[in-house]
């Protein structure tokens, strides 16, 4: 069975004053064991050392991105190697506002997806349509696309975890529906299957991102391939702790 994964993605907020209150809401919060739910949360870089040692243990951290091979000069990057030395177990790559804001191509984000497993990084890999790509029927052309370029180059997928991020979701409150979700992550799964294996598929880990709230998360979590939620907006909120508790 694959445990429910909740990641919290803080984006380029907060200051220490408010990453400090985030904190000790999450520690203070009632949550299902960790063998129920696997929580991770993703501060800015520079407060990633204060969150991981102040946090409650059965939480975990992820950096929000990382340098696509080893460090040196490469200014204003930070390097995978860098992410271990500190024990920062996990990283999101290919975020949606990287991909278009910075102009991440499939490849790129591939490339770093694979050294970031190869340093011993785990992974929450994201993808997603725009709503023109949507609306013009290319969705799954589009995802596959995305997850191919992966594929190519990562053979182990045990610390891959693949989030759905639909772009016209991702802040804007149009959550996908139950079954829009279900729909693409059902397709992904056999994606995995037909082109990777059928325990790859079975096993991997794809979760929904876009919108996801206190209010609409039971509901896209009760959908069969819907193993998990990558949050933004909420996660620097109290109701991050409702979102997780969707996990039951
Ligand atoms: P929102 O939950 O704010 O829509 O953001 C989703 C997201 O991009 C998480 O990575």
């Amino acid at each position: 069975a694959r445990k429910f994964f909740v990641g919290g993605n803080w984006k380029c907020n907060g200051t220490t004053e408010e990453v400090k209150k985030i904190v000790s809401t999450l520690n203070a919060g009632q949550v299902p064991s960790q063998d129920v739910v696997e929580v991770v949360v993703s501060p800015p870089f520079v407060f990633l050392p204060y969150v991981k040692d102040s946090l409650r243990p059965d939480f975990h951290v992820a950096a929000q991105n990382c340098w696509v091979k080893k460090g040196g000069a490469f200014t204003g990057e930070v390097s995978a190697e860098m992410l271990v030395n500190l024990s920062i177990p996990w990283v999101i790559i290919g975020h949606s506002e990287r991909r278009q804001l910075l102009k991440e191509s499939n490849e790129f984000v591939a490339d770093k997806v694979a050294y970031a497993l190869a340093q011993g990084l785990k992974v929450i890999a994201c993808i997603g349509e725009t709503l023109e790509q949507r609306e013009s029927g290319s969705t799954m052309e589009v995802v596959a696309a995305q997850t191919k370029a992966i594929a190519e180059k990562v053979s182990d997928w045990t610390n891959v975890v693949l989030a759905y991020e639909p772009v016209w979701a991702i802040g804007t409150g149009k959550v996908a529906t139950p079954a829009q979700a279900q729909e693409v992550h059902s397709e992904l799964r056999k994606w995995l299957q037909a082109n990777i294996s059928a325990e790859v598929a079975a096993s991997t880990r794809i979760i929904y991102g876009g919108s996801v709230a206190g209010a609409n998360c039971k509901e896209l979590a009760a959908q069969p391939d819907i193993d998990g939620f990558l949050v933004g907006g909420a996660s620097l909120k109290p109701e991050f702790i409702d979102i997780i508790k969707s996990a039951e």
